[in-house]
């Protein structure tokens, strides 16, 4: 192949490239998407989806496990057994169906996907190179969406029984002895998941609490179901190392002992990667180990944008996307800037938990004064009915009008809230709108509305 020229050149086809390589298609712009990897980036090809396909899988198996002790619901199954093997086929058929959907979708748009290795000659020069093939593209403007790695521990460095998340969900057998390394977003939903398909899953955090970025009102319904499942939990624990039969640990009282392990799954954060493509040679600004971008997504170089994990948190594949959007729009001319609300963000453990804007300590951090309203799900009927009456929604709202400026729920299926929580705080919703608003009976969504009546001091089922 000759070399390339584009008016824009996108490296890396996860969700913030993918999506910006379709918005630049449809907008007319002569684009073209490079990665080395299936299309679909981290979030298709060992996040996001996979892991909620493995976690679907062990919901399925528990529920079976438990109904074939004593169920209140009058349920008896015999003897439920899982092949991982399959249950691992299965999830790499969804992947690969959603890569050649985005594969479809680009070659659609009209923007060219290509398969190689970027690396940066200069701010607008890329090589790609494909096996011993290379070819070199210059663009008149490029974007940065190289996205992010699992961060490594160096005394617990990945290879032998030290996994990392991909390798979690690619497992052909359920390890007996899991411990996890990190009660985080990933350490959790999936060692929930392992817990579900029977292993003996030890959680080590190093912090006082299990996912520390949430309130401890959110957190606890979430730490008492992973006890539920006979999970251990071992808070203000630091992972030293390997021993001879699994993890060595420094407990809160400075005390070293071992977890045994056959797997150890160290979930620890993840680094951008602003060291791929040559990137370091471009001389950009960052933050910390991340990528500088202003509100339009522009980095310190003229038309350099970066977008996704490589410039910050919260790494989420739905603020890439927003972000890919954005970038195009705005390489075809448009006033478009960051002007977002809220990032809602999911927890996928059970109970789920969703949040949204601000939390309470958030809201009154920022001085204004603020009311919050709870609604626990103890009182919602159609939880009964799922048997998930743990869990609450809350809303923060502004004391003087009502404004919502936070919304959080903790409970079975909340994420499925979170389109309902992002649109009241995008649309400047304020308690009484929500509350005026008739909700569906019997949903979990009454909740909602029922928080933001309690708000407003007359919630009419508690
Ligand atoms: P990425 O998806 O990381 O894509 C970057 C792409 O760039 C990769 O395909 C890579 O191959 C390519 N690339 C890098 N360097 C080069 C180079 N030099 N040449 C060519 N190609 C290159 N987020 C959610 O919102 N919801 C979830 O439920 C969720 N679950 C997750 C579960 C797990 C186990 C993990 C690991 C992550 C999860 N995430 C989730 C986070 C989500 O995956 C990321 O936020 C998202 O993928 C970031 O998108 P991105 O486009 O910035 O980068
Ligand atoms: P995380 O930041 O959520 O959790 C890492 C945890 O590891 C923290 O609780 C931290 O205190 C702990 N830790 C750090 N060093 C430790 C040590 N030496 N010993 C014991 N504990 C230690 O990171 P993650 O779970 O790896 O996830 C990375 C990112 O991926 C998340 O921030 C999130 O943005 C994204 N993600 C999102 C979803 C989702 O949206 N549902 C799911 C998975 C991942």
């Amino acid at each position: 192949m000759s070399d390339m020229t584009c008016k824009l050149l996108i490296i890396g086809a996860g969700p913030g490239g993918y999506i910006c390589g379709i918005r630049a298609g449809q907008l007319g712009i002569d684009a073209i998407v490079v990665d080395e990897q299936k299309p679909g980036g981290t979030c298709l090809n060992v996040g996001c989806i996979p892991s909620k396909a493995m976690i679907h899988a062990a919901e399925e198996f528990h529920k079976l496990t438990h109904y074939n002790g004593t169920s209140p619901l009058g349920i008896t199954a015999a003897s439920p057994a899982i092949d991982l093997s399959a249950t691992v086929d299965w999830k790499d058929g969804i992947v690969s169906r959603l890569n050649a959907g985005v594969a479809g979708l680009l070659k659609k748009s009209g923007t060219r996907l290509i398969s190689g290795r970027a690396t940066f000659q200069d701010g607008k020069t890329v090589k790609v190179t494909t096996g011993d093939t290379s070819i070199t593209i210059r663009a008149e403007q490029v974007v940065i969406a190289t996205g992010s790695a699992p961060a490594e521990l160096p005394f617990l460095p990945f290879g032998g029984k030290v996994i990392g998340s991909s390798e979690a969900l690619a497992l052909r057998s359920v390890p007996e002895k899991l411990v996890v390394v990190g009660g985080g977003y990933i350490g959790l939903e999936i060692g929930t998941a392992y817990a579900k398909l029977g292993s003996r899953v030890t959680v080590v955090e190093a912090a006082e609490r299990i996912l520390p970025q949430y309130d401890s009102a959110l957190t606890r319904p979430v730490l008492k179901s992973l006890q539920g499942l006979g999970m251990e939990v071992h808070l203000a624990t630091k992972a030293k190392g390997l021993g001879d039969k699994g993890l060595l640990v420094e407990a809160p009282d400075g005390a070293e002992r071992e977890i045994a392990a056959d797997k150890v799954l160290v979930t620890v954060g993840r680094r951008p990667r602003s060291d791929s493509a040559n990137i370091t040679s471009l001389g950009l600004a960052t933050n910390g180990a991340f990528l500088r971008v202003d509100d339009r997504c522009r980095t310190s170089m003229q038309g350099v944008y970066a977008i996704g994990d490589v410039t910050g948190e919260p790494m989420l594949a739905h603020r890439a996307m927003a972000q890919g959007e954005m970038v195009a729009e705005i390489v075809a001319g448009h006033p478009r800037s960051w002007d977002k609300r809220c990032i809602p963000a999911v927890c996928f453990t059970d109970p789920e938990i969703v949040t949204c804007g601000l939390s309470p300590e958030e809201a009154k951090a920022q001085g204004a004064p603020v009311t919050t309203g709870q609604f626990p799900f103890s009182a919602n009927g159609r939880a009964m009915t799922m048997e998930a009456e743990d869990g609450f929604v809350r809303v923060v709202a502004r004391k003087e009008d009502g404004l919502i400026l936070g919304l959080q729920a903790v409970g079975q299926g909340v994420s499925e809230l979170s389109a309902a929580f992002a649109i009241a705080i995008e649309m400047g919703a304020r308690a009484d709108d929500i509350g005026a608003v008739i909700h569906a009976h019997p949903t979990q969504s009454e909740g909602l509305q029922e928080a933001c009546l309690a708000a407003l001091g007359h919630a009419l089922h508690i």
